[in-house]
């Protein structure tokens, strides 16, 4: 059996196989352009790409794709044989460099949110040569990013890359004025920490709601929920870990490093962190890691559900998005340092992200917004829409005294001048663990804690990226021109905490009080996605976002146009299901069971009229009343639907399902979970809460 130093990223086409491959001038010439972020000649790519298929083929790949994120949310891959005919009627397997630099779709049955209409079907892709050709279920992949005809993006990578182009060129510009002359470039880092829960695939099945939508949208609240908080880091059972041993062995065969694994709060809920990667490559590999995670769970007879919110009442699943920069020369910018010069840097770096997250509030919380997500944020267990940040008591209270002319520190009793030679070290390890920020400082690096499980990482880090590129440009303008480095660096710094200290917040996000405080600062609550997405296009969004040319003006309106769409399929979908599984399984069984009931009343009647039939005459009158008022919901629910269908507008439409069809879902819901609970169990027609968290 080989090890797992043995197998680890044998099915990525690394920097090992390349050089091992590659004629060593073919090697640095495809090295220096993946550098220089330029395309590659057409010679250089046919030798690359013939030792990419090679190298494939001895490990019994057939085919190749151009794997890319499209606006659905899954990676899409269409597959290409390497083979070709030859003069003897038999076959040669062929991947030319043109097949490997650039790919020809059809993009017409993906979302465009309009840019499709204007402009040509046919949309392609282009190799991201940063991030490393793969093997997948026979598969060559190569990740790629997707454009129209016209050259707008149609995917979650091409912004994501944009933006990490943008946060470069400002860092740059204010490393300098640090004197950083060694550092050529900075890539942001990112470590997804992906949570998810694992049911019974024959449990699964016979629920239609998670079918179609992966949600609950019935069930009543089992006897023993996560009351007893048993099931955080308890004992994985050998079901669950037989498939987080599968999952590690294909990950890492994939060079995902999967790092940590463990049962999260919920029942049937865990979590698997990775090591943080450059983000481009985090993303894909987070893209990957869902995707197996599914494949592999149906292999354990299991299916894993990857919704924000599959349970109501019980824990919904996140992703926290650690995020930092790092410098060439592997340094990360988060790190507080050891000298008053590195620390005066690092001070200039945590405001910068303390600006960008308060002027950029509302674009980190449409970032995160999904109508999964909207049961998920502000429910017990996650962030709330209001966006602040944590940076812990210590750091807090330096901030302060900057802000203030206050002397820091029991030994300094000085006054806490920002500048070169005057900083105090600061502590290492600040971090309170505060659980309940939604951007939390972690001692090196930044937690976003509000995305949600099932999306991919690359907006909100599109986002991140491009609204701290703009604020470290606004430094850079202002330190760059300045006569006295030092005395603008500490006005600078002294000015920002001032004007954005509001963002600051190292209290429980979770609590009631917090909100109406939130509001006091003047922070934004957006709680829903259709309350959230159309300040996408808001003007200061549209500058910051063209300013940094991550998106065109064209591009924000498609996007926005796409989520809303995708909200309202979403209800969409989740209304019809409540209204089939209300109509063909909820109401017959406990209209059954009411027969049952009133047969036992009448033949009880019929032995002797004194007979006392109390539980069942109450248990049959709530059924009946319930019954009746769930009917109710039901027809409402289904007017709803038809108006909705009148309705053309998206932004209209999402407001509608969110206001006139979310709400009678809820009613509905509650009469049939109400019935679940007066209901005979041989009656009733689906697993329940507790088959499904307790069942593996
Ligand atoms: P937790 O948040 O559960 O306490 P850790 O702090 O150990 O766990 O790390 C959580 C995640 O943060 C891991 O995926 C880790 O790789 C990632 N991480 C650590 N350092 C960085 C960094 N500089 N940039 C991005 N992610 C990081
Ligand atoms: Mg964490």
């Amino acid at each position: 059996m080989k090890t797992v130093t043995e197998y680890f990223g044998s099915m990525v086409f690394d920097d090992k196989v390349m050089q091992s491959m590659l004629d060593e001038n073919i090697y640095n010439t495809l090295k220096r352009t993946i550098k220089d972020g330029r395309s590659l000649n057409l010679s250089v790519a046919n030798e690359v790409a013939n030792a990419m298929k090679d190298w494939a083929i001895s490990l019994g790949a057939t085919h190749f794709t151009h794997w890319f994120q499209p606006m659905t949310g899954i990676t899409a891959e269409k597959h290409d044989s390497f083979i070709s005919p030859d003069k003897n009627g038999r076959v040669i397997m062929e991947f030319s460099g043109k097949e490997l630099v650039r790919g020809e779709t059809d993009a017409s049955s993906f979302p465009s949110g309009g840019l499709r209409a204007t402009f040509e079907a046919r949309g392609y892709t282009a190799w991201d040569a940063t991030s490393y050709a793969f093997i997948k279920d026979g598969v060559l992949c190569i990740p790629t990013a997707f454009c129209s005809y016209s050259g707008d993006a149609l995917d979650q990578k091409t912004p994501l890359l944009r933006s990490m182009e943008a946060i470069n060129r400002q860092t740059m510009r204010v490393l300098k004025l640090f004197g950083n002359d060694e550092v050529t470039s900075v890539k942001t880092t990112v470590g997804p920490e992906q949570e998810y829960f694992l049911v019974d695939k024959q449990v699964f099945n016979k629920r239609k709601d998670l079918v179609y939508t992966g949600r609950t949208l019935f069930g009543a609240e089992p006897p023993k929920g996560q009351a007893l908080e048993g099931h955080y880091y308890g004992v994985i059972k050998p079901r669950v870990q037989a498939f987080m041993n599968d999952l590690n062995e294909e990950l890492w065969k994939l060079g995902v490093l999967a790092k940590t694994e463990h049962n999260e709060a919920a029942p049937a809920q865990h979590e698997l962190a990775p090591i943080f990667a450059t983000t481009n490559i985090a993303a894909d590999h987070n893209q990957l890691t869902m995707e197996i995670m599914q494949k592999l769970a149906k292999k354990h007879d299991m299916v894993c559900l990857l919704h924000e919110k599959p349970f109501e009442g019980v824990n919904g699943s996140g992703k926290h998005n650690n995020w930092s920069i790092s410098t060439n020369t592997g340094i990360n910018l988060f790190e507080p340092g050891d000298t008053p010069s590195k620390n005066a840097q690092f001070l200039l770096f945590l405001c910068a992200v303390l600006k960008a997250v308060d002027d950029y509030q509302d674009l980190l919380r449409i970032s995160v917004a999904s109508a999964g997500n909207d049961h998920r944020l502000g429910a017990h267990e996650a962030p709330p829409a209001v966006v602040s940040i944590f940076l812990g008591d210590e750091l807090t209270e330096i901030l302060e005294a900057i802000e203030k002319d206050q002397p820091y520190g029991a030994k300094e009793k000085e006054l806490l001048r920002v500048g070169v030679h005057t900083m105090p070290k600061f502590p290492k390890d600040t971090t309170d663990r505060n659980r309940t920020s939604p951007f939390a400082f972690t001692g090196n690096k930044f937690e976003f804690r509000m995305l949600g499980s099932s999306a991919s990482v690359s907006a909100p880090n599109t986002v991140i990226n491009t609204a701290v590129a703009e604020i470290l440009k606004q430094f850079a303008d202002e330190l760059e021109s300045a006569d006295n480095f030092e005395t603008a660096l500490h006005d600078l710094i002294k000015r920002v905490i001032t004007t954005h200290k509001r963002i600051i917040f190292n209290g429980n996000g979770y609590d009631d009080k917090w909100l109406a405080e939130a509001e006091k600062r003047g922070l934004l609550n957006l709680r829903t996605t259709p309350d959230a997405l159309p300040h996408f296009v808001d003007a200061k969004n549209v500058e910051l976002f063209t300013a940094h040319k991550v998106y065109t003006e064209r591009e924000m309106h498609s996007r926005l146009e796409i989520q809303l769409q995708n909200y309202c399929a979403l209800v969409n979908i989740e209304a019809k299901t409540m209204v089939e599984m209300a109509k063909k399984e909820i109401l017959p069984a406990a209209s059954e069971y009411s027969q049952l009931l009133s047969d036992t009343i009448l033949s009880k009647k019929a032995v002797s009229e004194t007979l006392d039939c109390t539980y069942e005459t109450e248990i049959l009158t709530e059924i009946s009343e319930r019954i009746a008022k769930a009917y109710k919901h039901l027809k409402s629910l289904e007017k709803a639907l038809v108006n909705a269908g009148k309705i053309h507008e998206a932004a209209a439409l999402s407001v509608y399902y969110k206001d006139k069809v979310l709400p009678v879902m809820a009613k509905l819901r509650g009469e049939a979970d109400a019935l679940e609970n007066l209901v005979s169990a041989d009656y009733w027609p689906i697993p329940t809460y507790g088959d499904l968290m307790f069942g593996v």
